[in-house]
C-alpha cells in the first residue's frame, strides 16, 4: 500500500495513476471524492459556511468511485461526474467542503472500505491525497509527500487546464493554488501534512517517468514488491 500526499501541481495524480498501471496495483483518488461532494453541495445550493449544511449534503451523497487506474470514474449514485468535478467553481469551492470534520469523516470510512477491498481484488494499493499517510493509512508501507517548488506546480497545473480546455492564466492559476494550499494546510481537522515517516520527494526538476522510477526504488529497497509485482 502505498500513500501520496502532497499539494497539487506535483504529479501526484499522473504518478499514482502510472504507478498502479505498473504494479498492478488498485489506485484511488481521495481528492475526486471531496470534489464530487462539493459537486453535491453546489447543486443543492448549501452555504458552504455552513458545515452542518455540508455534513448533510456528504451523508445524502451516494459517492462512489472505481478504482481501476487505467480508467478511474467518480459517480453520484448513476451519474459519472468525472468531468464536472474539475471544474473551477468546485476547484474554488472543495477546500472549504474537505475543512468540515464530519465530511472528512465520511469520506475517510468510504476510503478505508475502497481501500480495503482493493487490497483483496487487486492485491495492493496507491492511494493519493492530503492525509493518507497522516490519517487514512498510517500503516501503509511507503508514504510519500510530495512537493515542488510553487511556479513550478502553478505552471503544471495552467498547462492542465489549457489541455483539458480550461482557459488559464498562470498568475491566477498561482493564486488559486497558493489559496487551496493555505485552507489545507490550516484547517483544524486532518490539515494537509506529512507523516512522520514519510519520503519527501521534490518533483520539480523530475519528469513523471523519474517520480515513478524513484517510488519503484523505494518500493524495492522496503522489499515491498512481492512476487506479483504490487505493493502490500
Ligand atoms: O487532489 P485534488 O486537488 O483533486 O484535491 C481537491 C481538494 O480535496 C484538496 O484541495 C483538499 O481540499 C481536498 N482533499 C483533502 N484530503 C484528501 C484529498 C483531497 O482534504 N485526502
Amino acid at each position: 500500500m502505498v500513500a501520496l500526499d502532497g499539494p497539487s501541481g506535483t504529479g501526484k495524480t499522473t504518478v499514482a495513476r502510472r504507478l498502479a498501471q505498473r504494479l498492478g496495483a488498485g489506485y484511488l483518488d481521495t481528492g475526486a471524492m471531496y470534489r464530487a461532494v462539493t459537486v453535491a453541495a453546489l447543486r443543492s445550493g448549501a452555504d458552504l459556511s455552513d458545515g452542518e449544511a455540508l455534513a448533510t449534503v456528504a451523508a445524502k451523497a451516494d459517492v462512489v468511485v472505481g478504482t481501476d487506474p487505467c480508467s478511474p470514474s467518480v459517480k453520484l449514485g448513476e451519474e459519472d461526474v468525472s468531468a464536472e468535478i474539475r471544474g473551477e467553481q468546485v476547484t474554488a469551492s472543495v477546500s472549504a467542503v474537505a475543512a468540515v470534520p464530519a465530511v472528512r469523516e465520511r469520506l475517510v470510512t468510504l476510503q478505508r472500505e475502497l481501500i480495503a477491498a482493493g487490497l483483496e481484488s487487486a492485491g495492493g494499493m496507491v492511494v493519493e491525497g492530503r492525509d493518507i499517510g497522516a490519517v487514512v493509512v498510517p500503516d501503509a508501507g511507503l508514504k510519500v509527500f510530495l512537493t515542488a517548488d510553487p511556479d513550478v506546480r502553478a505552471a503544471r497545473r495552467a498547462a492542465q487546464d489549457s489541455a483539458a480546455g480550461r482557459p488559464a492564466e498562470q498568475a491566477s492559476v498561482r493564486a488559486a493554488v497558493d489559496r487551496r494550499d493555505r485552507l489545507d494546510s490550516t484547517r483544524a481537522v486532518n490539515p494537509m501534512r506529512p507523516a512522520e515517516d514519510a519520503v519527501h520527494l521534490d518533483t520539480s526538476e523530475l519528469d513523471i517517468e523519474q517520480v515513478v522510477t524513484a517510488l519503484l526504488e523505494l518500493l524495492s529497497q522496503r522489499d515491498l514488491l512481492d512476487t506479483t509485482g504490487a505493493p502490500q
